[in-house]
């Protein structure tokens, strides 16, 4: 049970007073939901009111923070006028400009011959000195209380400064000073002052020297977070472990029939993952793998060569991907497959309603069906397996480790295989999946040709048109991908439905849409025949991000190349280059390109090794660019940098591990502080599978 220490952290950040439900929305853009979230918003900077010059002496355009005697009110006489009030002091005078005045609360705010303290940005104009709508304006005795630096935070349209940093000052006088949880003397060797007091050092900034990740307030909450992470994976973990596996085997007479019906021959890491993964469903633990491959690596096959054996065995096998696309698309590719070997596939996502939900649900409690492909619709209450015994889940960083135990519950013992095509560092890979066994496929299938990519301004759309005109009438099938972020969703939908107009215009009907706001059959529709016939220029949004396979498909073009992640660009990517003959990608990039945007681009052009891109995307994440996190669906570290903070994870684990093999069922004085920790940090599943004495 979340302990009542905390409710008041994870109440709605609309609990908080001055946040109504309004605010609310707004803050979820910002992925801020409870009053805890807030305490996880750092401050990105600092505004500096310390400079307090006289008004002879306060330079245009800087923030100051000034001592003046209000003179005179001049009301405009209509309303499109500003509303000036002129003050001075001993050097000079200046004005305080308003807009849009109602009522008289300026009256109130600035009465006449008193003393005041205002701080804004000053400007000089026609040589007169002004502050148009200061910051802050306190009457001089209660000037003590105006925070002479102040923290910036990370904002939304619609939610200003102002209400960000008062939210954020209610939720801190609602933290509580908390048990520790950390080891006692790790926590005295690294002078790692109390939580209470970090989080509210963290929010406090009075240089930019303590924005940096190194401070100790921040360390201390870096290795709160990670700490609070491995924990939550060990705890998941030992759950795993202790739950029996199973042997799995089979004389493998399926799986041969589908191998050799392949019109290519598998790569040697295919074969060799294919074996590690019987290897561990025929051990009577639970298998817990990583598949990892690059995009167009051929991991689809693999899984399939797992999910025939148990089929082969008897038991049941299910493939969960993280849209409904992808699963359909699967289904499609293992149906194909499987019927070599006489094996039916059934689907199951949110679109199966009625009776033919009910037929599919039936024969999957009956045994009927062996293999199943679906979304996360495969651990719905309701469906029942006759005996499930191997869960694959595709893309897997899209689910989080929650989804991937319900799913796991569904059986005995299931064994569990997690494919994904993002590449991922060693730090991420800690992060997301704890010590997990990893079969990695290295090569790319025989054949393939690279992909030449290139890089140009937006300006030069008419010739990448000019391009695609050639590559169609030379038979090519074509992206044309616009990118949709979360921020103004509709008006980029607006763009990749204008793009659409324009090349339909031009090409005629073999131009087709897709994105994510469309109907499931009208999108599959579209896939379909792209990947069939009828359209050769898909105009799309990120949807076909990850796994789509049109191996047809030779070029790719990405608008606002410059918006997207290095690892999302790299997964676009792969969507071409998958058969022989030579493909190329062009990435269009409006400028003014960001540092950063430019490194990514140049990667992406000078690369296509998933590794180097992961190790890279990292780095320049790491640089603070924070674009692509969201999108590439890795565990959100709001307080650790991995790029920085590399070693405070390596001792978050040992220190995981030591615990957990002390205090299992965390029931001394600090295993009880930890448990505070996880819930804490929203790790409320994990404290279920504390081992209860
Ligand atoms: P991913 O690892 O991205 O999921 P897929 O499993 O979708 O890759 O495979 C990409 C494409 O490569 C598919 O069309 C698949 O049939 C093909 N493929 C898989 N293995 C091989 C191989 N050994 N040789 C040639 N093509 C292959
Ligand atoms: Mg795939």
């Amino acid at each position: 049970m979340r302990p009542e220490i905390l409710f008041p952290l994870s109440a709605p950040v609309t609990s908080l007073k001055g946040v109504g439900p309004r605010f609310g929305k707004l803050f979820e853009k910002l992925g801020i939901e409870k009053a805890v979230d807030l305490l996880w918003h750092r401050p990105t900077g600092i505004i500096d009111r310390r400079f307090q010059p006289k008004i002879a002496e306060a330079p245009d355009g800087m923030i100051a923070t000034l001592t003046v005697t209000v003179e005179a009110h001049q009301k405009p006489s209509n309303p499109r006028q500003p509303y000036r009030i002129r003050c001075h002091d001993e050097t000079g005078v200046m004005f305080l400009v308003f807009f849009r005045v109602q009522g008289d609360y300026l009256e109130k705010l600035l009465p006449v011959g008193t003393l005041r303290i205002v701080s804004g940005k000053v400007e000089h104009y026609n040589d007169v000195v002004q502050i148009t709508h200061p910051d802050h304006i306190f009457a001089a005795e209660a000037g003590e209380t105006m925070r002479l630096i102040e923290p910036v935070y990370g904002l939304t349209a619609g939610l200003g400064l102002r209400i960000v940093q008062r939210a954020v000052e209610a939720a801190l006088s609602r933290a509580p000073v908390l048990p520790e949880w950390l080891d006692p003397a790790y926590c005295a060797r690294e002078k790692f002052p109390t939580w209470r007091e970090a989080i509210a050092t963290v929010h406090a900034p009075e240089s930019a020297d303590d924005l940096s990740p190194m401070t100790l307030a921040r360390q201390r909450l870096a290795f709160d977070e990670l700490l609070a992470n491995q924990l939550a994976l060990s705890l998941m973990r030992e759950h795993v472990k202790r739950i029996a596996g199973r042997v799995i085997t089979a004389p493998g007479a399926l799986r041969r029939k589908v191998i050799q019906s392949l019109p290519f021959s598998l790569t040697l890491s295919q074969s060799a993952a294919i074996e590690e993964i019987l290897a561990d469903m025929a051990k009577p633990a639970r298998m817990m793998r990583l598949l990892q491959g690059d995009v167009g690596s051929g991991k689809t096959v693999v899984a399939l060569a797992a999910m025939l054996d148990v089929v082969e065995s008897g038991a049941q096998a299910a493939l969960m991907a993280p849209t409904e696309l992808l699963a359909r698309q699967h289904y499609k590719t293992l149906s194909n497959l499987a019927a070599n070997a006489g094996v039916e596939v059934a689907l199951l996502t949110g679109r199966e309603k009625g009776r033919a939900r009910t037929a599919i649900l039936e024969r999957l409690a009956s045994g009927d069906i062996g293999i199943v492909v679906g979304t996360h619709a495969l651990f719905s209450e309701d469906v029942i397996y006759q005996d499930l015994a191997l869960a694959v889940i595709d893309e897997q960083h899209r689910f989080g480790v929650e989804q991937r135990m319900a799913l796991a519950e569904k059986g005995r013992g299931v064994d569990i295989l997690v494919m994904t095509a993002t590449p991922i560092p060693r730090t991420l890979m800690l992060t997301a999946y704890g010590d997990l066994d990893s079969s990695r496929l290295t090569e790319k299938p025989a054949g393939r040709q690279p992909i030449a990519t290139r890089t140009l301004p937006a300006e030069r759309v008419a010739d990448v048109i000019a391009a695609v005109k050639r590559a169609l009438e030379s038979g090519a099938k074509i992206y044309w991908i616009c990118p949709l972020v979360d921020e103004s969703e509709l008006i980029d939908l607006k763009a990749a439905t204008e793009r659409f107009e324009e090349l339909q215009k031009i090409f005629g009907p073999r131009v087709g849409l897709v994105h994510g706001k469309m109907k499931g059959p009208e999108r599959d529709a579209a896939m379909e025949q792209f990947a069939g016939s009828g359209i050769d220029l898909l105009v799309a949004t990120t949807v076909v991000e990850v796994g789509v396979d049109v191996p047809e498909a030779t070029v790719m073009v990405i608008e606002h190349a410059e918006r997207f992640g290095l690892a999302q660009l790299h997964q676009l990517r792969g969507r071409i280059g998958r058969s022989d003959k030579p493909s190329a990608c062009l990435l269009l990039y409006t400028s003014p390109l960001s540092a950063t945007a430019k490194s990514r681009l140049s990667i992406l052009r000078d690369t296509d090794d998933g590794f180097r891109i992961a190790e890279e995307d990292l780095r320049l994440r790491g640089a603070g660019e924070v674009l692509g996190t969201r999108q590439s669906g890795m565990p959100e570290l709001r307080l650790a940098d991995l790029a920085v903070h590399g070693e405070l994870l390596a001792t978050a684990r040992d220190d995981a591990q030591l615990v957990l093999t002390r205090d299992p069922e965390l029931a001394t004085p600090r295993g009880q502080a930890l448990r505070t920790l996880l819930y804490l940090f929203g790790r409320d599943e994990a404290v279920r599978y504390i081992r209860s004495g």
